[in-house]
């Protein structure tokens, strides 16, 4: 009996051995998705399109980074219904964070002087549904405008039943430095505004948009991951946007990135790898695209289409290459890699 132990236990032995040997450790990919929402339309296509993402990936938690213009536009909808909207599509374990684009109305709200130049697309404010701002980058802005802003933003968000608000990122990316303080000031240690400035030449080469990336994240990758930093003395995390908003990365860009983070990742033996990809509210499944005559008509979109066409892929991909994909929301890697030793 004792010998047919010590055989069963040896056969064991060596059986997860040989398993080891053929079959390593998979690396881990978090996978971060985020919607930035921004302040401009709550229309019933797109969020019916945000709650079908939900059904099909359950699993896959979202950072939803709200902008509070919704509650300051001139003739929208009551904020009653506002929240109502938000709400349906928000699922336990999301994250909630706050985004600002720079609309008048919010600006004005904030008691702030608004300014309407320079614009991403060049020396005025466009505009969106007839209100300005949207496009007008936001550290341009200075460090007090700033910190009154995103304190009024946190305050309209809390006064609709969002309080709990953790993490931040810049309309058009466009944080940096005195942002960063004003974020501090407000309670706010997260940003996630980084990005790899290529992407928004996909879309927007020639314009200010990307030379502003550019100039803000030279060092930006698709393997950069979460870092921190000191501001005002506090500690303070960057999460990076490495592979972009769906608007500017097609499910090719993404699996051919993807596929290039892994093998990159694999080559210098990384254990843990970082993937951060999102889209917008306003144009998951269709959005008000500006026209040459300076009007804005209604176009389609895939935008949405090509996340979920993405991550089927990925999950192809990851499972070819030994790897373990991790939907990861942003709280949660921040206790995991972040606060562990930290506490
Ligand atoms: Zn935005």
């Amino acid at each position: 009996m004792l010998l047919r132990y010590l055989l069963l236990s040896l056969c064991f032995l060596v059986s997860c051995q040989h398993k080891e040997q053929t079959q390593p450790k998979p690396t881990r990919l978090y996978l971060m998705l985020s919607v930035d929402w921004e302040g401009d339309t709550l229309r019933s296509a797109n969020l019916k399109a945000l709650a079908n993402f939900n059904k099909e990936f359950p699993n896959y938690p979202v950072i939803h980074f709200l902008n509070p213009a919704y509650y300051t536009k001139k003739n929208f909808l009551s904020p009653a219904e506002i929240n109502k909207r938000i709400r349906t599509v928000l699922k336990p374990g999301d994250d909630i964070g706050l985004h600002i684009h720079a609309w008048e109305s919010l600006i004005r709200s904030a008691g702030v002087r608004f300014r309407d130049r320079p614009s991403f697309w060049g020396p005025v404010s466009l505009g969106r549904g007839g209100e300005r701002g949207d496009d007008v980058p936001l550290n341009t802005y200075t460090e007090k405008e700033l910190t009154q802003i995103i304190r009024h933003s946190l305050k309209l968000l809390s006064d609709n039943g969002f309080s709990d608000i953790h993490s931040f990122r810049a309309g058009g990316w466009t944080s940096g430095p005195k942002v960063y303080r004003a974020l501090v000031k407000n309670d706010i240690f997260i940003d996630s505004s980084a990005v790899p400035a290529e992407l928004i030449a996909n879309l927007y080469p020639g314009t200010r948009l990307y030379e502003l990336n550019h100039k803000l994240w030279p060092d930006i990758n698709l393997m950069s991951k979460p870092f921190k930093l000191i501001v005002l003395k506090q500690n303070f995390y960057e999460y990076p946007n490495n592979i972009g908003l769906a608007d500017y990365v097609s499910t090719e860009n993404f699996i051919s990135s993807a596929k290039k983070l892994i093998e990159d990742g694999k080559k210098s033996h990384a254990k843990n790898l970082y993937l951060h990809f999102g889209w917008h509210q306003e144009s998951a499944v269709e959005y008000f695209e500006h026209t040459k005559e300076g009007g804005q008509k209604l176009v389609q979109a895939h935008f949405l289409n090509r996340v979920e066409k993405g991550l089927n892929e990925l999950q192809v991909l990851a499972a070819e290459q030994n790897v373990e994909i991790v939907p990861i929301s942003l709280s949660h890697y921040q206790k995991l890699f972040f606060e562990k030793n930290n506490p």
